[in-house]
């Protein structure tokens, strides 16, 4: 026989979410005697405890971690709806979170089962893994009970943030380094492919860079490669990226620019860096190709262009740009 929820009182409400709480328990219990390997341990202790959602009713029931965490008090906050917690989501998280929900409520899913930001209430933003699965449906299919448990998983997010910028970026001077280089010279050519949108690249190399390691030491060498990228991430537009391809060797990607928009950056850039005075060294100067991409050209093919025409403003003599 179908519960009509409708008709509970707040006291049998009460009681039928005890017994669903005493089940669990047990399944804990059974869980964990029959697992009784520390790992496992370690997931439950790291939840923040499980919920109860009387979809019918709208009323949320939770373990007062899960609202502790995020900064409030459980006796003020008293009886919830789902919103409590989805008024909090990170905007960007927001219509991921309900289409994954919308999804399971239709059956269409066997959980709902996400990862979000959720605001604290200083303002900050957690990172939680939450799971959960309809338990109950009435005789129509429509769902009635969801149960499920959460987990804060904001420190291992944030090394998982760490180990990404450093598998992305230079170490010396945090800019993008090549692996970046070729992964968005490969998002350019597909909008050029479905957009028809230009784009162009730039590439320069420090001349005589070995004479300033030779004369002033690698430290100075270092600071000279550090001041360059300071000097280029402010002469550059928002929408340009810079990236360090080899010891002294950087890119640039225009994006949405041809060829005469990027042969003007780069007479500029070139001779900011030319005018600028570095710590000890004094002046330094760089070679410089560019070019717009060409249609059915490979990422290598692009490259290899933009390398030959630096190459050549090596061979013509030094501080040269080429096009
Ligand atoms: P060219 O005008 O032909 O480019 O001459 P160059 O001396 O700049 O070229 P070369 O390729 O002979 O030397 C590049 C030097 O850059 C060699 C290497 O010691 C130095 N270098 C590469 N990476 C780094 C770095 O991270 N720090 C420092 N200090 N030097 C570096
Ligand atoms: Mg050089
Ligand atoms: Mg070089």
């Amino acid at each position: 026989m179908d519960i009509n929820y409708n008709k509970f009182s707040k006291d049998e409400l009460i009681k039928e979410i005890e017994k669903l709480q005493a089940y669990n328990n047990e399944l804990k219990e059974s869980f964990k005697s029959q697992n009784a390997n520390f790992l496992e341990e370690f997931r439950w202790a790291g939840n923040l405890g499980q919920w109860a959602w009387y979809y019918d009713k709208n009323v949320v029931l939770f373990n007062d971690r899960k609202t502790m965490n995020i900064g409030y008090d459980p006796k003020m906050v008293g009886e919830i709806g789902f919103e409590f917690f989805t008024n909090k989501l990170h905007p960007d998280d927001y219509s991921r979170v309900m289409n994954n929900m919308r999804k399971h409520l239709k059956g269409e899913t066997q959980a709902y089962e996400v990862e979000y930001r959720i605001q604290h209430l200083d303002g900050h933003y957690l990172w939680y893994y939450d799971r959960g699965t309809v338990t109950k449906r009435d005789s129509e299919g429509k769902p009635l009970i969801l149960q499920g448990v959460v987990f804060d998983i904001t420190e291992s997010k944030q090394v998982e943030e760490k180990l990404k910028y450093l598998s992305e970026r230079d170490a010396l001077t945090n800019i993008y380094n090549r692996r970046m280089l070729y992964e968005q010279i490969n998002d350019c050519i597909m909008k050029k492919l479905k957009e028809n949108k230009p784009f162009s690249l730039l590439m320069f190399d420090i001349d005589y860079f070995k004479a300033v390691n030779d004369n002033y030491g690698h430290l100075v060498g270092d600071q000279v490669l550090i001041e360059l990228v300071d000097l280029v991430n402010k002469d550059k537009r928002a929408k340009d990226e810079v990236f360090r391809y080899g010891g002294e060797e950087f890119f640039m990607i225009l994006p949405s620019t041809e060829l005469q928009g990027a042969i003007v950056l780069a007479q500029r850039i070139h001779n900011a860096i030319q005018e600028k005075e570095m710590p000890k060294v004094g002046h330094i100067t760089v070679s410089m190709g560019v070019v717009e991409y060409k249609e059915k050209e490979t990422i290598d093919d692009v490259i290899k262009r933009v390398d030959d025409l630096m190459y050549l403003a090596k061979q013509e003599g030094r501080n040269l740009l080429r096009y």
